[in-house]
Parts: C-alpha cells; sequence; structure tokens
C-alpha cells in the first residue's frame, strides 16, 4: 500500500501537531520514497519525547529522523547468523543479591486492626525519610503547631487525608497520630507552591513549613516531599550489560513474535551488527518486570483477543523462550498484574501451579512484586508499575506518553502507591512494604508499555516497554506502544540503550 502525502499530513495533524510550511515541502520530495510512512510515524514519535509543549513539526526534525533511520538501517542487520566468538560475560562471575523480596510476608490478616497499624508504619517510615532533610530534621507534630499564636512560623509533618482546590485557594486537610488540621495554599502568595500542592495526593506524606492562622488554619509558605537526596551516581566496574524487559503478554493476539524471538537470538549472539553483537556478548542479566502472560479474564471481552485462551498453555510457550535464554545469563523475574498471581500488592511470586514450566526450563530466579536486587553493585528496584495508571489519571502534567515521569513522581513520594484505595488494590498488612526506603540506583517499571528512560537525582528510570503492539483494548483507551523497543542498562556507563527489535517489522 502506498502512503500518500494527504495521509502523512492527517497522521500529523491528528497527531496534534501542525506542519511547517518548510516542512510540508519536504514531504513533497520523500513521499516517493520507499520508508516515507516510518519517517512520519518516527518524526512524530520524536517530537512527542523531546517536549510536551512543541506544537510545531519542522523541516529540521524531518531531516533529524531521516539521518537517524538511514543510520540504523546501515546499522540493523537482522539476518541470523552463526555466534562467532565467546561472549564477554560468560566468564563473569555472578554477583547477585537479593536485597528484598516482595513476595516475603503475607501475613495480612485483614483485620481493621492492620489497617490503622499499616497507616501508622507508613507515616513513621516517611516521617523518618523527610527528617533526614537538614531543614526539616526537627519539625514538630501539628499540636505543636496549633498551640502557636496567630501569626507564628511553624514546620511540621502531616499526611494529606484530602486535598480541595479553588481557583485561588487549595486546602489540604492534614493529620498526624493525635490531630487534624487545615492546610491552605494561595495562588496569589506562591504561584509555583500553588502549582506543586495541585499535585499531592491523599496519603502522603509532606514537610509543612507554615503561618499558624485562626483555629486549625496553616498558611502554607513551603511544601516538600520526602523525594531522594542528591548524590553521586554509582557505577559497576565491570563492563557488564543488563537487559530490562517486561509486559512480554504471551497469549496476546498482538504479541510480536517475530521481535520477540528476534530478541531471543539477539541474546545469543545470531543476529545485530557489530555493535549490537557486542553488547548482547556483554549481557549477563535480564530483568524481567511482569506480565509474562496476557492471562485470562484480565479485562472485560479480552477472550476476542487472546490466541492462546489456557494460561498454562500461555506459561508453557513462555518456557520455550526462556529456555533458550543462554545459560551464563541470570533471569529475574517478577509477576504483573495479568499474571497468575494475586492483584494485591505486594503480589507473591507466580505460582508453580500456574507457570511450572518456566520453573522446569531453566535456572531462574523468581521474586514477588516490588522486589530489590543488587547486580554488581547496583541497586535495582524492579516494580511491575500498577499504581502508574493512577498516578497518571489523578497528577496533573502527566501522560501515557511519559510514564518515567510518573515513575519519578513515585520516588519524590518515596512510595510506589501514594494514594491509597485508588484502582491499585493493596493487600492489607501490618506493614507498608511499599514505601521506597532505600534509595535505588536504577528503577525499573513496565505496565504503560511505553521504553522510555530518564535520570532523576542519580537514579536510573526505565519503563521497558512491551512486546505486545496496540490492542483493542488500548485503542479504546488512547494508549500509544512502543512494542519491541527494549532498553539495555550498561552497569559500568549507567547508559541506557534502546534496541529496536521492530525495525523490520516497521519497513514492511
Ligand atoms: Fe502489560
Ligand atoms: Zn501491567
Amino acid at each position: 500500500m502506498i502512503y500518500s502525502l494527504k495521509e502523512a499530513v492527517e497522521e500529523i495533524t491528528l497527531a496534534g501537531y501542525q506542519l511547517e510550511a518548510e516542512a510540508f515541502e519536504l514531504l513533497k520530495i520523500l513521499h516517493h520514497e520507499e520508508h516515507f510512512k516510518l519517517v512520519i510515524v518516527e518524526t512524530i514519535n520524536q517530537a512527542r519525547k523531546k517536549d510536551l509543549k512543541l506544537l510545531i513539526i519542522t523541516r529540521d526534525m524531518i531531516e533529524t529522523t531521516l539521518e537517524k533511520l538511514t543510520q540504523e538501517k546501515e546499522t540493523t542487520e537482522m539476518k541470523i547468523h552463526p555466534r562467532t566468538t565467546i561472549p564477554f560475560a560468560r566468564d563473569i562471575p555472578t554477583e547477585i543479591e537479593i536485597l528484598q523480596d516482595g513476595s516475603e510476608e503475607t501475613d495480612s490478616s485483614g483485620k481493621i486492626d492492620d489497617f490503622n497499624n499499616y497507616f501508622k508504619d507508613r507515616f513513621q517510615k516517611l516521617s523518618k525519610i523527610i527528617r533526614e532533610r537538614l531543614d526539616f530534621n526537627s519539625a514538630k507534630e501539628i499540636s505543636y503547631a496549633l498551640e502557636k499564636k496567630y501569626g507564628e512560623k511553624v514546620k511540621i509533618i502531616a499526611m494529606v487525608t484530602r486535598r480541595r482546590e479553588r481557583t485561588e485557594h487549595l486546602f489540604l486537610d492534614i493529620e498526624d497520630f493525635e490531630n487534624t488540621a487545615t492546610l491552605m495554599v494561595i495562588r496569589e502568595k506562591n504561584k509555583e507552591l500553588f502549582e506543586m500542592a495541585r499535585r499531592i495526593l491523599p496519603d502522603q506524606l509532606i514537610g509543612i513549613e507554615a503561618i499558624h492562622g485562626k483555629g486549625d488554619l496553616l498558611i502554607a509558605e513551603q511544601i516538600v516531599l520526602p523525594d531522594v537526596p542528591e548524590r553521586k551516581q554509582k557505577k559497576a566496574k565491570d563492563p557488564i550489560n543488563a537487559v530490562l524487559l517486561s509486559d512480554i503478554h504471551i497469549g496476546s493476539t498482538t504479541f510480536c513474535t517475530d521481535a520477540f524471538e528476534k530478541l531471543i537470538l539477539w541474546l545469543n549472539g545470531k543476529v545485530g551488527n557489530k555493535k549490537q553483537i557486542e553488547a548482547a556478548s556483554r549481557t549477563k542479566y535480564v530483568l524481567i518486570a511482569g506480565d509474562l502472560v496476557d492471562g485470562v479474564g484480565v479485562f472485560p471481552r479480552q477472550e476476542k483477543e487472546l490466541s492462546i485462551p489456557d494460561i498454562y498453555q500461555q506459561y508453557k510457550l513462555l518456557a520455550q523462550y526462556i529456555e533458550q535464554i543462554p545459560d551464563y545469563m541470570e533471569v529475574v523475574i517478577i509477576p504483573g498484574n495479568h499474571d497468575a498471581v494475586r492483584q494485591a500488592l505486594p503480589q507473591p511470586i507466580i505460582p508453580k501451579d500456574f507457570a511450572e514450566p518456566i520453573y522446569e526450563a531453566r535456572n531462574i530466579r523468581t521474586l514477588g512484586n516490588p522486589s530489590e536486587i543488587s547486580i554488581h553493585g547496583i541497586h535495582i528496584l524492579m516494580y511491575h508499575g500498577r499504581s502508574l495508571d493512577d498516578i497518571i489519571a489523578r497528577v496533573p502534567n502527566l501522560s501515557m506518553k511519559t510514564p518515567d515521569k510518573a515513575m519519578e513522581y513515585l520516588l519524590k513520594s518515596r512510595h510506589l502507591a501514594p494514594e491509597y484505595g485508588a484502582r491499585t488494590s493493596l493487600a492489607p498488612e501490618r506493614r507498608d512494604r511499599l514505601v521506597i526506603t532505600n534509595v535505588p540506583d536504577v528503577f525499573q517499571a513496565g505496565h504503560i508499555h511505553v521504553a522510555q528512560n530518564s535520570v532523576y537525582k542519580s537514579t536510573i528510570i526505565v519503563n521497558c516497554g512491551a512486546w505486545q503492539s496496540q490492542t483493542e483494548f488500548q485503542k479504546r483507551m488512547g494508549l500509544d506502544p512502543t512494542p519491541g523497543i527494549m532498553p539495555i542498562l550498561n552497569l559500568q556507563t549507567m547508559e541506557v540503550n534502546m534496541m529496536n527489535f521492530m525495525y523490520n517489522e516497521a519497513l514492511s
């Protein structure tokens, strides 16, 4: 099928962009070219990555895309060839430590008492983190603030229970173990603070600098989230790679078989150009952050979108792939919301009853969701990402296109599911194990199906993307995934490179 100039312009407009006159001139020249559609799609993708406020597609941007694609074409030879050298990572000893396994505690009895203990634990852990900041280490309780005279300044730590927004004011109901109060943020007084307060969710812990007003009213001067500290980025001494993947969704009609099989071949050093083969040779770890299979009955009318309707068969096919991962590599697996395990977080490991074939296929490590591991001294927080949906829906200025920004929000909150009682269900436990107590060097998640990476205060943030192209369900939700694009983390340089296993398919 020929992709016309008209279709190209429509695609750009539909994506919400305008076309610069000079860019249109260039498209007129290009539209007979073989890969015209790919150029358009890729330019739109690049524009989205750049800046949320960007509205115009320029000639420059198209030219950059052209350059990138020619380079990729030259370097991407996805022809299968035999492995020619001994992989570098084979002789590097494994250095892995399980720091925190999300499957550890399942002592929930579901009593009301647990609920109170849970919030007490959340409060204590997060207030301790806020107190690690120099400017908040002597912060007080609400009662202290309320005893102060009208107009006096106070510094406290409290949990937000409700947010009410008016045009000019914003009210946060706050509480601690003994008291409640109302924190008022005035737009006129500090616009930046007002915008920041708009992004605060119920159940979050905050540090507050305020002036005591009338009764239980406090007027905000400064609000801080627990956040992660500035620090030096950690790097491993060995030039070893970890590939970060998630959301394989085996069993779905839109599972990208060709791309995933290419990934397996690549791990075996059998596809790719020189640079890519080198990257495979240095790969020692395969970290999978959940949604291994599409599951059954996960969303309404899912059966229409399944090519394998039986969950056992789905895991069986996955096992056939897992088996082919070279034996010197360490494979770590945590579950996601599509896997055959309870939904409430933290999730235990995928039970053997369902996933026996993967346990038999080869030596793997399965952990709960979330879990923390250390490889070559690099601390990695693995989390599937169910709550990212909630965060994106509830916090202003976040979008499905930038899941890394939503992950950054979780880091700032130091909690993987800041709002209790949102769509993400949390297991009733005595302890809150979703507090991000230790600051990770790498924060890996998936679930959104959009591969993105960024750095926030020395923490590498990676959303793994997916191996499933757009489903009918996602189309209805307006989600545009980036299947077959996989982040590779170099533990020595701490750089993340995206490898595109869909390139050949995009061309045809
Ligand atoms: Fe998924
Ligand atoms: Zn998911």
